[in-house]
């Protein structure tokens, strides 16, 4: 059944577990999602950003529609369909009349007053029934992995937070404690997250926190995060490694085989993320 994010994101904060946030852009990794939170009985969200779809040829209404689809037939499922990094207003509101009930605005890039600025306009065109992630500070790397060595980050600072959540009305805010986004926490270093400064975080505003760049975190990290107000954990690079392995390992079957194959090792890694978070049975 589907759900607006921000209810899936509460009742995390309540029960003081996660929801994983898969990114997804075609058709096996929206099913993959389906397949992981049946088994373990867990709510989910489903996102995906523009850079994502826009390689694939895949429109809002295109993947909002695959994402439902497969919500018809695992009814048991509680899912949220979301928009990750919208990088522009126009990219966030594209999504919101391309049917996607929630938004993620990235103003990591702008100063801080534009940041709320827009911010603001997107939550009011966005009104109370959906939901709008924004970011306060930088999380720094960049998805698939940045070359260059540095990352850029810049850490949320908890004023900054207060007075963000407070003028924009916005309903979940995306921290910078250290995460980043890629692979490099798999290849390179792991990241080392400022517990001190999610606690001051939480404590500076009263809204689920989300976390970005999660692979290669160590799973006691996780834990410790969501033990500290993280409901939300966005997942990518982890998944989309194994499930490229797999296309090559199985390059030389049909591509029915292929694909198949590549869905199923793709569930099973959602799975294992689905029981770091701890929202497992809580669906
Ligand atoms: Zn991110």
């Amino acid at each position: 059944m589907e759900y607006v994010m921000s209810k899936l994101l509460w009742e995390a904060r309540e029960g003081k577990y996660a929801v994983p946030a898969i990114c997804v852009s075609n058709m096996e990794s929206v099913l993959a999602c389906f397949i992981a939170a049946d088994r373990t009985r867990s709510p989910i969200i489903i996102q995906s950003a523009y850079s994502e779809m826009e390689p694939q040829m895949i429109g809002y209404r295109d993947l909002a529609g695959i994402i439902r689809t497969f919500g018809d037939r695992y009814t048991d499922v509680p899912y949220a369909i979301h928009l990750d990094h919208g990088m522009s207003e126009k990219e966030c509101m594209d999504a919101l009349e391309g049917s996607f009930p929630s938004v993620m605005f990235d103003g990591s890039s702008l100063s801080f007053e534009e940041n709320m600025e827009v911010t603001a306009r997107i939550k009011k065109a966005a009104g109370q029934e959906r939901t709008v992630e924004a970011e306060v500070g930088k999380v720094g790397g960049e998805e698939g992995g940045s070359s260059d060595g540095s990352y850029h980050i810049i850490k949320s600072d908890p004023d900054q937070l207060r007075e963000f959540v407070l003028k924009t009305g916005v309903d979940a805010i995306a921290v910078s404690i250290g995460n980043i986004h890629g692979c490099h926490g798999i290849e390179k270093q792991i990241p080392e997250l400022d517990f001190r400064l999610l606690e001051r975080l939480k404590d500076a505003c009263e809204i689920p926190l989300v976390l970005h760049g999660a692979s290669g975190i160590p799973d006691e990290d996780i834990h410790t995060a969501v033990s500290l107000g993280i409901c939300k954990i966005n997942y990518y690079t982890q998944l989309y490694n194994v499930y490229m392995d797999c296309v090559k390992q199985y390059s030389d079957c049909t591509m029915e085989e292929c694909m198949g194959n590549a869905t199923r090792v793709l569930a099973g890694e959602i799975e294992k993320l689905i029981k770091v978070c701890g929202s497992a049975g809580k669906a």
